[in-house]
């Protein structure tokens, strides 16, 4: 349990209260204790002084009555006696008078008859009394016995005795008591109401210290820890303004102080670990916690969520050939076409943020999301196919978007940022520049991948891998002139894999390099066999970037040559024009060096990239490849027709070899003929056969 301030004061209180209330309760104990004290002993002096008082008077009454009485007893005169006796007992404070002889025998009582007369005194204080030499007293509670002696001479004639009444000063010493009491009463009254307002007094004292101590200590430091609670929960809007000019104030105002600049600080720090500096959007972790709070807020009451998930197609290619500037202009125009899409959702709460390189992420939620999220898709992706000017130049990009639903496809948002991801994958497989809804399917696409990955590994080792060789022939001519060797895949269980899915996991998995190495040394092998009448067929190999990036093709290239033997003009090799352009001074170096032993050098699928036809001035290469999706449209399009038509003509302006690829019919073979196109390879013209039936395909 806790005690807090105010308990801990209350508490403190109410103990200095119980003391002091003891301290009065002693105080007033002791002042009745010396209050009856005095009563008792005041009522015992006064009983005293009323005892001496009628002592000394009896002493005297009786010396007067003694005096008077010695010649009428001498004389035995008793009529004067009685008349002495009758007039001292008509003094109102006088009980008895009793006059007595020598030998203790009433002589006189002041009765008429004297009965008693001769007869000895019977009371309890008569012997002393008749004894007695002198003035003899004596105490009962009744009366005060005072005896004289009466003597003629020597001779003892008797004696009287008086009994002085207690009651007048027992009535006197009464009224005295009273009279006293009542003032100890109005005393102890005075001292009783002195002591309460005094406690009165210090109670209310401490009741106002105990509620000064409340509104002046206890409430405002509770405000402070409950401002402090606020911060430490990340809710810096705290209203702690003071008027207080005290100590307090200030730490009001400095508390409030650092709450502001907390403030500003979390905003700072915010807007640097959640936003994106490139293009302004939220980042990955920022969009993390949106959708986990969106998230809590769906699972509790309902609705649904659509993510997006946009890859651009091929952003790499932009960095490489223009510059990383470049790059960040298209990525920031991208994020400005995204954020103008996803006004067209009826969600005041899309958002779309950077994933980091060219992934986009966008959100949004509402009731049957699928359509909504499906004409997003579609919006976003005609918006991102509209070129982008870079220096005078227009690029064109495309996108693939992945697609996931909560709560259809997962209900965590790691497992939906997941399955978006695979969703966008699918996308990017099936060809790019598409939107792809992820399904369960997927999942096991995703696995297959992995397995894929893993059977790669030891396939050529097991003899899986083998070389297929496509003829390309002279137009003019129509002269077999040599082959592309096209590796193919068979697997135990999955049977034939085309080039066009294991490449790629080789090339990103670095099993390429290796991989690429043995396909040279094959198809140079194989190569060698190949006799033809005339001079001899080429074999042309496809190189990937990742081996063109490893530095060391053109020494690999040489000692490959030398080790087999194959004439080094009759080894080409291919490259993609984005492998080739990224980094022009290096790989510019490489391909100088093997054009130098004599290889020839082409640029695959020519066209698709956007390097320009006035790159090719830059880059040493002896052929380029028109990409067979040029050559398919040829006859459909009229701009493939015209791009066609313009790189033969720019190529052979620089004496570089033109080849078409993918002719699949007369008629692409005719145009390509006419309009110049020197070597041709297509399924119209040989479909990719093994080695040995290339061999006789020559000799034929
Ligand atoms: P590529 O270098 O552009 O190869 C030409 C592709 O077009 C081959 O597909 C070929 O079979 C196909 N083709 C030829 N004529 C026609 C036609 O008339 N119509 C159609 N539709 N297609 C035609 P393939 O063998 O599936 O190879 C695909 C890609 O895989 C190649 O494109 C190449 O980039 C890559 N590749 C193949 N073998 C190797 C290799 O040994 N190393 C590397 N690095 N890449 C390779
Ligand atoms: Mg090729
Ligand atoms: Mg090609």
């Amino acid at each position: 349990m806790r005690i807090g301030l105010q308990a801990r004061y209350f508490v403190a209180m109410v103990l200095a209260l119980a003391i002091v209330v003891a301290a009065f309760a002693s105080v007033w104990y002791q002042q009745r204790q010396n209050q009856r004290e005095i009563a008792s002993l005041s009522r015992g002096s006064m009983h005293e002084v009323a005892v001496a008082g009628l002592r000394s008077r009896g002493a005297t009454l009786v010396s007067m009555i003694a005096d008077a009485l010695t010649n009428p007893l001498y004389y035995f005169d008793l009529v004067s006696v009685g008349e002495i006796v009758q007039s001292a007992l008509s003094q109102p404070d006088v009980s008895y008078v009793i006059v007595f002889d020598a030998d203790g025998r009433i002589v006189h009582d002041g009765s008429r008859d004297i009965p008693s007369f001769g007869q000895e005194m019977t009371d309890a204080q008569a012997p002393e009394a008749a004894a007695a030499a002198t003035i003899h007293t004596q105490m009962t509670e009744e009366v005060v016995d005072v005896a004289h002696p009466i003597r003629i001479g020597q001779e003892k004639l008797g004696g009287v005795r008086i009994g002085l009444s207690m009651e007048a000063p027992r009535h006197a010493e009464a009224m005295a008591q009273a009279i006293l009491d009542e003032r100890i009463a109005v005393t102890v009254a005075r001292n009783r109401t002195w002591l309460i307002v005094v406690f009165a007094a210090l109670l209310a004292m401490g009741l106002a210290l105990s509620l000064l101590v409340r509104r002046g200590l206890v409430q405002p430091v509770r405000r402070l820890a409950d401002a402090a609670q606020s911060v430490e929960a990340g809710r810096f809007e705290l209203r702690l303004e003071s008027t207080r000019s005290d100590e307090l104030g200030d730490l009001f105002r400095a508390f409030q102080r650092m709450g502001d600049s907390l403030k500003r600080h979390d905003r700072d720090i915010r807007q640097i670990a959640y936003g994106d500096s490139l293009t302004g959007l939220p980042n990955r972790l920022a969009f993390r916690e949106i959708l986990d709070r969106k998230l809590l807020t769906l699972q509790a009451g309902g609705g649904e969520l659509a993510l997006l998930f946009v890859d651009l197609d091929d952003f790499k290619r932009v960095n490489d050939t223009l510059g990383h500037d470049a790059g960040d202009h298209v990525l920031g125009q991208f994020a400005l076409r995204l954020q103008h899409c996803l006004r067209l959702i009826d969600d005041e709460n899309a958002v779309v943020a950077r994933f980091g390189g060219d992934e986009f992420v966008a959100m949004f939620g509402g009731q049957r999301v699928r359509d909504a999220a499906a004409h997003l898709a579609e919006a976003m992706l005609a918006e991102l196919q509209s070129p982008v000017s870079i220096e005078q130049r227009q690029v064109f990009l495309g996108a693939s978007v992945g697609i996931t639903l909560f709560p259809q496809d997962a209900h965590s948002s790691a497992l939906l940022l997941k399955n978006g991801d695979i969703a966008m994958y699918q996308a990017k497989v099936a060809g790019k520049n598409c939107y792809r809804f992820y399904s369960k399917a997927m999942d096991q696409a995703v696995e297959r991948r992995v397995q894929l990955e893993g059977d790669l590994r030891g396939a050529w080792a097991r003899g899986e891998l083998s070389l297929s060789y496509q003829p390309i022939f002279e137009l003019e001519s129509g002269r077999l002139l040599g082959a592309e060797a096209l590796m193919r895949w068979q697997h135990p269980e999955l049977g034939v894999i085309p080039p066009s899915v294991f490449v790629d996991v080789a090339e990103q998995t670095g099993l390429i390099e290796d991989i690429g190495r043995l396909v040279l040394q094959r198809a140079c092998n194989e190569a060698l066999r190949w006799k033809r009448l005339g001079d001899a067929p080429f074999v042309s190999v496809n190189v990937s970037p990742r081996q063109l990036r490893s530095g060391d093709l053109a020494e690999m290239v040489g000692s490959l040559l030398a080790e087999t033997g194959l004439p080094p003009e009759r080894l080409h090799l291919e490259l993609t024009e984005t492998a080739v352009l990224g980094d022009e001074l290096q790989t510019g170096a490489v391909l100088s060096r093997l054009r130098s032993m004599g290889v020839k050098i082409w640029l695959d699928d020519f066209g698709t990239g956007f390097s320009g036809l006035s790159h090719l001035r830059r880059v040493p290469v002896d052929g380029v490849k028109i990409d067979r999706s040029f050559i398919a449209d040829m006859l459909r399009d009229p701009d493939d027709l015209a791009l066609t038509s313009a790189i033969i003509a720019m190529a052979h302006s620089l004496g570089i070899t033109v080849v078409g690829e993918g002719v699949e019919n007369e008629g692409q073979f005719a145009v390509l003929r006419e309009r110049g196109c020197d070597l041709a390879q297509g399924y119209w013209l040989g479909r990719p056969m093994s080695a040995s039936e290339l061999a006789r395909r020559l000799v034929a």
